[in-house]
């Protein structure tokens, strides 16, 4: 009845998720509510982890990225299911360190990492780097050599696979910001480059080459291509590359119309061709990397709205204002992002007209659900918006002065405040004047 098999009703006719009644739970912390189904998120975990043990004889790891969604509580869940994670920024990494996570199980991503951001993961003593630039790998360098250390490096490279994607998150062809193409031999020669600096040690490659990705196919031919790259920095540098790091992109279920890869299919299916293609260039099995961000906490996440306004433009168009949007959910501005949602107060309501869920925010494309099938809602029902648990509090703003929501991990009928809400105070924390 519900996308998700993890969301029930109960006998007051409200939702139901990781046994907590949602509207006790909207009644308790207000709305707008972020709530994450603790058990789905390490259930997701341990599929890529038990898909490595299985598929790949445990020769690998799963990071999971976790600007997906970072906070505290998150690096605790991870580092309990004992998978690593990456990280984009220094505050990520800050948040992950903080949480008491093991820095020899992190790897820091971005296109443009500061001195600051590179110095605070050289001396926090990271897994690795993951270069984007000469820039940066200089830089990389020089700081080593400052902290009389040599860093782990591995390389963004761009296998030049087209993911059938939006393409704001397709990045795996030439034409993108982040890492270096193999085409224009822009990855073999930062290779042979790196090879001779002194703080440096190479020691992988890494490919990324989209987002929200349902196929396999893309994931298997970046793999080939890795391989065969691998092979040639062997032969012809002399570079041997240990580890090998696929990325994430694994698609989830917005929508009752898309149809998600089961998790460890991606590993089961990726491995085959690592063993094969290994075996045929006559190279060792790399030591694998998978990066799952979105598939990991996304379908596990629900946000909670009270429905406010309603107005009903004839012939138009009729709006359903809700008491959050683009701060706390800005996919649909960004990507014109789709969700699938229930009326948490009314659980068996059926889906009777199509309206347009809005936030509060001054934009007109401050929408969270646009042209949906949905209950006839009421000022007061408590909208339930599905798979919200993936880059939306991570890309959370204050808009307009909104305060951020606060999030709650549901687990065996009882909840965690994670995040508190923020408050008016918060917001002018930093004002000087
Ligand atoms: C965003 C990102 C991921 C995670 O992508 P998902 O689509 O959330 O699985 C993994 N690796 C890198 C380098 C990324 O930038």
């Amino acid at each position: 009845m519900f996308i998700h098999d993890n969301i029930s009703a109960n006998d007051k006719n409200h939702l139901v998720m990781g046994g907590c009644d949602l509207c006790y739970l909207a009644d308790k912390y207000k709305t707008p509510l972020y709530v994450m189904d603790e058990e789905k998120v390490r259930d997701n975990m341990r599929a890529y982890k038990n898909a490595i043990e299985d598929y790949y004889n445990s020769n690998g790891m799963v990071l999971y990225a976790s600007k997906a969604l970072s906070n505290l509580y998150m690096y605790k869940i991870a580092k309990e299911e004992g998978i690593g994670v990456d990280v984009v920024s220094g505050g990520e990494l800050y948040t992950a360190l903080k949480a008491g996570f093991d820095a020899s199980k992190i790897y820091f991503h971005g296109n443009n990492k500061t001195y600051d951001e590179i110095e605070l993961g050289i001396k926090s003593k990271i897994a690795c780097f993951v270069a984007d630039s000469i820039n940066e790998l200089d830089m990389i360098d020089r700081i080593s050599g400052e902290n009389n250390t040599v860093t782990n490096v591995m390389f963004r490279i761009k296998p030049g696979v087209d993911a059938h994607t939006h393409e704001f998150i397709a990045t795996g062809q030439i034409d993108s910001k982040f890492g270096f193409a193999i085409e224009n031999n822009e990855a073999y020669e930062i290779i042979k480059y790196a090879k001779n600096l002194k703080n440096i040690m190479v020691v992988g490659i890494h490919c990324h080459i989209g987002s929200q990705i349902f196929e396999l196919e893309p994931f298997c031919e970046a793999a080939r291509i890795m391989i065969k790259f691998m092979t040639k920095v062997k032969n012809e540098l002399g570079v041997n590359i240990k580890r090998l790091n696929l990325g994430g992109g694994f698609g989830i279920k917005y929508v009752k119309e898309d149809t998600p890869v089961v998790y460890p299919k991606y590993i089961e299916a990726v491995s085959k061709v690592l063993k094969e293609e290994c075996e045929k260039e006559g190279v060792d099995l790399p030591y694998v990397l998978m990066e799952p961000g979105r598939s990991v906490v996304g379908d596990a996440g629900v946000t909670l709205y009270t429905v406010g306004s309603i107005k009903e433009i004839k012939d138009v168009r009729k709006y359903v204002s809700v008491d959050g949007g683009m701060g706390d959910n800005p996919r649909y501005i960004l990507y014109e992002a789709e969700y699938d949602a229930a009326v948490a107060n009314r659980a068996d309501a059926k889906e009777e007209e199509v309206v347009t869920v809005c936030g509060k925010c001054c934009e007109s494309g401050d929408i969270i659900m646009k042209d949906a099938k949905l209950p006839k809602l009421k000022s007061g029902d408590i909208l339930c918006v599905m798979s919200t648990g993936a880059y939306n509090y991570s890309m959370s703003s204050n808009y307009n002065r909104i305060c951020r929501p606060a999030m709650v991990f549901v687990s065996g009928g009882k909840e965690k405040l994670a995040v508190k809400r923020e408050t008016y105070e918060d917001l002018i924390r930093n004002d000087l004047m």
